[in-house]
């Protein structure tokens, strides 16, 4: 139990857990992590939400019951004054929550209000902490394992792209992530990386496989969350290819959270504009932005493919689609658009995923051959 007498929760989201969960237990709360999203969240979530509203918003619901019950009894999230839905989220789910009888408190988390404030007096209210050395402390940890876990991510991408058998990189990286939780300090957190590296690294792959490089980009959530995106990562390993987050926590926190001064070169978002500037004036809100610039980048970068994902009913990313076909005029690159609910059936998903990546190889081959 918490000083205020509160035990915690988050949506899971990916990794992110990691980050919240360790920051709200290293400073003396007690962190609630929702079991990892499953059939049964997203039947919860969905069971209480708006048809038409977007996955993502689903699947954090269903999160937050499960978290209820396992015994949390605050609920938090980080609100937005997002152009979309995404400004209503934190909202509406609260409205939810309280409509289903629940009586549990539930903390906005407002970045837009002034960051540095808010995140205090929400982590003074969790943990009961007011020591601000303590918890610049415990900040700096719990941010520098983001970065950590988006190089242990490209990692094990490089391996489960080569690896001679199925999984092995996966299971290494998902046992090692309980070492970044663990981590209290710096020293500790550089000790697991090396353990984890070491771990995903020790999988036997085949160096000289062919194999294709492929860039994510759309909406964050569904990018970096693997059940919303039916293990989109993983199946691409499977068929050989190594695939690149564009969109990931620590490229947020570099445009979102970390002042300037302490930042090197473009951030996504800054690049982001001027890439996407001739083809979308402004923001439209989610990641509409950064899809239509990676376009750009992804074929700068020699990419062999880029695929975009978003959750059915997006109204942003349903803009970047229609903006897609004008700029792979200027920046031909095989692009595959994903749109995602909770009706996507299996079978044709991984059909699709096999007709792209075959393409990409026949490309690939070919423009190799006119080079000779
Ligand atoms: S970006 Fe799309 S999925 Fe995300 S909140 Fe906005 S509308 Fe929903």
């Amino acid at each position: 139990m918490t000083k205020k007498g509160l035990k915690v929760a988050f949506p899971h989201m990916d990794n992110v857990y990691i980050i919240w969960g360790s920051l709200i237990n290293a400073l003396g709360g007690e962190a609630i992590i929702p079991p990892y999203t499953s059939k049964k969240t997203l039947s919860l979530g969905t069971k209480h939400s708006p048809e038409a509203i977007c996955l993502p918003y689903k699947l954090v619901l269903g999160n937050f019951l499960e978290a209820i019950e396992n015994g949390a009894e605050m609920l938090a999230m980080i609100s937005s004054p997002g152009i979309c839905r995404l400004g209503e989220y934190s909202h509406s789910a609260r409205n939810a929550i309280k409509d289903l009888g629940y009586n549990v408190k539930y903390f906005n988390l407002d970045l837009y209000k002034g960051k540095f404030k808010e995140i205090y007096r929400f982590l003074y209210e969790t943990t009961g902490c007011k020591n601000p050395i303590k918890i610049i402390f415990a900040i700096n940890v719990a941010m520098r394992k983001i970065f950590v876990l988006d190089r242990l991510q490209n990692i094990l991408s490089y391996c489960r792209a080569r690896e001679l058998k199925v999984g092995q990189a996966e299971k290494a990286f998902k046992n090692g992530r309980k070492l970044i939780f663990d981590a209290k300090t710096v020293k500790e957190l550089k000790k697991a990386e090396k353990e984890v590296t070491k771990q995903i690294q020790a999988t036997p792959i085949d160096e000289n496989k062919e194999i294709l490089k492929v860039d994510l980009t759309g909406e964050i959530f569904m990018v970096l969350d693997e059940f919303s995106n039916q293990n989109l990562e993983k199946e691409l390993g499977k068929l050989g290819v190594q695939t690149r987050r564009s969109l990931t926590i620590g490229g947020w926190l570099k445009d979102a959270i970390i002042p300037k001064i302490f930042k090197n070169g473009k951030t996504h978002l800054e690049r982001a504009e001027e890439y996407a500037k001739p083809y979308l004036q402004r923001d439209i809100g989610g990641d509409a932005l950064e899809s239509i610039s990676d376009i750009r980048y992804s074929h700068e970068q020699g990419t062999d493919g880029i695929i975009h994902i978003s959750p059915f009913t997006c109204m942003p990313e349903i803009m970047s689609q229609n903006i897609f076909p004008v700029i792979r005029e200027d920046f031909p690159i095989p692009l595959l658009t994903l749109v995602m609910d909770e009706q996507t059936g299996r079978a044709g998903f991984v059909t699709r995923l096999e007709a792209f990546v075959d393409l990409m190889r026949r490309r690939k081959r070919q423009l190799s051959a006119e080079k000779f």
